[in-house]
């Protein structure tokens, strides 16, 4: 997606241990223009899914889920981070986070999926995979059917994409980055 590969360049920072700066545009502030070409893209590679339902995690991938979401007309839900007082009904998983350096746990109502869905997964970013992989956790659980993952940003270099596929996952990324070494951003063409 050339627009995005352009602001990547011009607005992203690199820092230490791989890490891609881009709250500038995605992640803290946000760009919803971009944001609306973001979520045209996804729409566009996912067209031939049978997908029902998007699924995503707090907070990064909302802004990108919700703008496919509604550009599908279809329901969005994020699993969370902290477990509300008042949810009764719930799966539970944990995730390893690259950023972090630490394991939390996502939950999701029950109420929000089952064996009738056919999920998106939509994601900032994808790194190591881990994120993923719990949502994938969950949607095993529910008895749900994942058809695809898409992200904003992929690092190649963290190999996450070669994890998700092996396990026969379609992956969508608007953005790979080759490398971020010394500190330079390089995209795959
Ligand atoms: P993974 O689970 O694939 O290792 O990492 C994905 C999650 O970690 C994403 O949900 C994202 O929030 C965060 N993440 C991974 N790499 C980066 C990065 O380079 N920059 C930012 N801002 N977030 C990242």
């Amino acid at each position: 997606m050339k627009l995005l590969k352009k602001r990547i360049l011009q607005d992203g920072k690199c820092y230490e241990g791989g890490i891609l700066k881009v709250d500038s545009f995605i992640n803290h502030q946000l760009d919803p223009t971009l944001m609306k070409s973001i979520g045209i893209e996804f729409v566009r590679r996912f067209a031939t899914t049978n997908v029902n339902k998007i699924m995503t995690i707090e907070a990064s991938g909302i802004a990108p889920a919700i703008m496919t979401g509604y550009l599908m007309d279809l329901p969005v839900v994020f699993a969370k981070k902290k477990l509300p007082n008042t949810m009764r009904n719930y799966l539970s998983t944990t995730v390893h986070s690259f950023t972090k350096d630490r394991d939390y746990e996502v939950v999701i109502s029950s109420e929000f999926i089952g064996p009738e869905d056919n999920i998106l997964f939509i994601d900032d970013f994808l790194a190591y995979g881990n994120a993923a992989l719990g949502i994938l956790n969950l949607i095993e659980q529910a008895g749900a059917n994942l058809v695809g993952m898409g992200f904003i940003i992929e690092k190649e270099f963290q190999n996450g994409r070669l994890l998700l596929e092996s396990k026969g996952i379609k992956v969508e990324s608007l953005a790979i980055i080759e490398s971020l070494s010394n500190r330079i951003i390089k995209i795959k063409e």
